[in-house]
């Protein structure tokens, strides 16, 4: 290995991971395979590489959360500063920034990756326990630990944190080939498997994350103990937890609450989302998980139903979940406040993995329908242009207050929006089987890219090139070594054709005018139409490719209006605009100074136009709303970057 260089091993590490004798059918193709290169996601991953993840760093810097590690460590004196999760903030900045390692070298982020990580190092103690908020001054843990190790598990986030270091940890070592942050994962890892198990403590983590992150270690190292101990705690979750004492704080009274963290009744039996979103949806996509790696079908039967209780009764326009603020948590049937919205910026983010692994278990497109709804709202709302502030809410309604801020005291959305982006190339396309040829590329997401994908033993160069998601226009070319017999299948997204998301919680309004339209041309020949034959979301196109085949997909982005459920009582009377996967919201400062007294009449036509000079570019929508009064709109998460206003996505029809 001494001798490869850092660009051919980190090719190897990501082309050949450990061979598990269980897995997904479908594989994502990995991000070192796919180079993004458009005009709307590569700035932006521009501005998470050289502004968001620095920011993160300095901003962990500068609030104690590396003094903490240092006190561990044995370098600095004094108590842990600030909350006992504070931990997860080194390491999910570690995550994002080997992940961007791996997509552009850079040697100063890399040293300081080696930094953090010999200090993590340092303030692991021997056994592998890895815990500042106890480790400084074990007989005087801060505040919510536990006078010993795991018994606060309702609270103290030790398991929470551990889950966080091992995702980190993977990452690290793909990215750079690296076992420091790995060896020291493991260490952790096998200490967590010895002590929870059918013969250890019967506990679960009261902040789910350790199950997906067991999985990913499980993944990276073959070691199967991972797997089962993963699977052991989403089979746990809803039994009985002897090893479980109540935590004693009185003003964190919901730890205590078995819904809150998911654990009112075993998984398998579980059909509503409740709870914290963040929690419920960490937990959901460890059932998937678990469900593919160990052909556990009431474990994905259980995802399945959760799946569709969340997009029926508890899904915002823009992705986003989570509709009470007092506990971050899932609301009642339909309750989805506008100005009081809670949906944090990791609830999209979890949604986002939940989703990504769905689509792998089942190869539905209506799956990536919803990533794609999360990820250009929910998410992408979450940090501003400039890409150096943050929310942490992200309401569908600001009365003027709502404004982002450079950091928090709990600062988890920041860095898991930085590693949610950091991972897009990654997300771009994934390859499945397929019984009558070599197998299937999927087209997930439409982004400008080229890209090396490998199906069977055959590699494909594409090329795709679009403006997506500002128009629906996109061409795909292969070049195929050689030719090849292979599927592609077009995500065609249920925006484009007659509803907005899987249920009838939103509908369109009006017609959908003009349906998409794909066809195929190969060099010196004439495009060749391609039935709209749309199963599972895709149309696929099973032909023997040859180099410079060329698809051409259409996607009509007329503006389209949308109304909610009649349960959804906050919508009532009122519209809302998308365009494409965009949701669009108008703001104060191009209406007037106010936006939530519009009133848009359903007769009002909407004409979209692009503005160059506008939020980097965007797409506005415009019209006429009643009084003669002119309306402009623009993307939802483009929200919030010209000082606070007013601000609304659903819109009043009538006075
Ligand atoms: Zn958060």
């Amino acid at each position: 290995m001494r001798s490869i260089p850092a660009a051919v091993l980190v090719t190897l590490l990501f082309a050949a991971p450990v061979a598990l004798p269980r897995d997904y059918a479908i594989h994502a193709v990995p991000m070192t395979a796919v180079t993004i290169d458009d005009g709307f996601w590569a700035p932006k991953l521009e501005v998470n590489r050289t502004v968001t993840i620095p920011h993160i760093l300095k901003e962990n810097d500068d609030t104690g959360r590396v003094a903490n590690f240092e006190r561990a460590a044995g370098k600095k004196t004094g108590a842990y500063e600030g909350r006992r999760f504070n931990d997860t903030d080194i390491y999910k900045i570690i995550e994002a920034a080997s992940y961007s390692l791996a997509l552009v070298p850079d040697p100063r982020l890399s040293t300081r990756l080696d930094e953090l990580i010999q200090l993590i190092a340092e303030s692991q103690e021997k056994d592998g326990y890895l815990f500042p908020a106890r480790t400084i001054d074990p007989q005087h843990p801060a505040p919510g630990v536990g006078p010993e190790r795991w018994i606060y598990e309702n609270g103290s986030h030790e398991l929470y944190n551990a889950g966080h270091l091992y995702e980190a940890a993977v990452a690290h070592f793909e990215a750079t080939g690296k076992r420091t942050l790995l060896d020291i994962a493991i260490k952790n890892a096998d200490l967590v498997c010895r002590t929870f198990g059918p013969n250890g403590r019967h506990a679960v983590s009261g902040h789910e994350e350790i199950e997906l992150a067991l999985v990913k270690l499980y993944r990276a190292t073959g070691n199967a103990t991972y797997l089962k101990t993963a699977e052991w705690l989403v089979a746990e979750r809803g039994k009985p937890h002897p090893d479980m004492p109540p935590y004693p704080d009185k003003a964190f009274e919901m730890y205590n609450d078995r819904a809150y963290k998911q654990d009112q009744a075993p998984v398998v039996e579980q059909d509503r989302a409740v709870g914290h979103a963040v929690r419920a949806m960490y937990l959901y996509a460890a059932v998937a998980d678990v469900a593919a790696l160990t052909d556990n079908d009431a474990f994905a039967r259980a995802a399945d139903r959760l799946w569709q209780d969340v997009v029926s009764k508890r899904l915002y326009l823009t992705g986003g979940v989570g509709a009470r603020g007092t506990t971050e948590s899932f609301g009642d049937d339909y309750e989805l406040p506008n100005l009081r919205a809670y949906t944090e910026t990791c609830a999209s983010v979890g949604n986002d993995l939940w989703n990504q692994r769905m689509f792998l278990l089942h190869g539905d497109g209506k799956y990536i329908d919803l990533f794609e709804r999360v990820l250009y709202n929910g998410v992408l709302a979450g940090v501003s242009l400039a890409g150096n502030t943050f929310f942490y809410q992200n309401p569908l309604e600001s009365n003027g207050r709502a404004k982002r801020t450079e950091y928090f005291e709990v600062a988890c959305c920041p860095a898991n929006l930085a590693r949610m982006l950091e991972q897009l190339p990654g997300l771009v396309y994934a390859v499945g089987p397929d019984t009558r040829a070599a197998g299937t590329i999927y087209a997930n997401l439409y982004i400008g890219n080229h890209a090396d994908v490998k199906i069977g033993d055959r590699r494909v160069k594409i090329v795709e090139d679009t403006r997506y998601p500002w128009d629906g226009d996109v061409s795909i070319r292969l070049e195929p070594e050689g030719s090849g017999d292979f599927t592609v299948a077009l995500r065609i997204p249920e925006w484009s054709r007659d509803r907005p998301v899987p249920s009838d919680l939103y509908r369109f309004a009006d017609n959908a005018g003009e349906p998409p339209v794909v066809s195929v041309r190969s060099r010196n020949a004439e495009a060749q139409r391609v039935p709209l034959d749309i199963r599972d979301g895709y149309v696929r196109i099973r032909r023997n490719w040859k180099g410079g085949d060329t698809i051409h997909l259409t996607l009509p982005m007329p503006a389209r209006r949308i109304v909610a459920h009649a349960g959804a009582k906050d919508d009532e009377g009122r519209v809302a605009i998308q365009r494409g996967p965009l949701v669009y919201a108008v703001e104060g400062v191009d209406n007037g100074g106010h936006a939530l007294d519009l009133v848009i009449p359903r007769s009002a036509s909407l004409r979209s136009a692009f503005r160059a000079d506008l939020l980097n570019g965007v797409e506005v929508i415009s019209g006429q709303a009643e009084g003669g009064r002119a309306f402009l709109a623009i993307p939802y998460y483009a929200w919030n970057n010209r000082g606070q206003g007013e601000m609304s996505v659903w819109i009043k029809e009538k006075p």
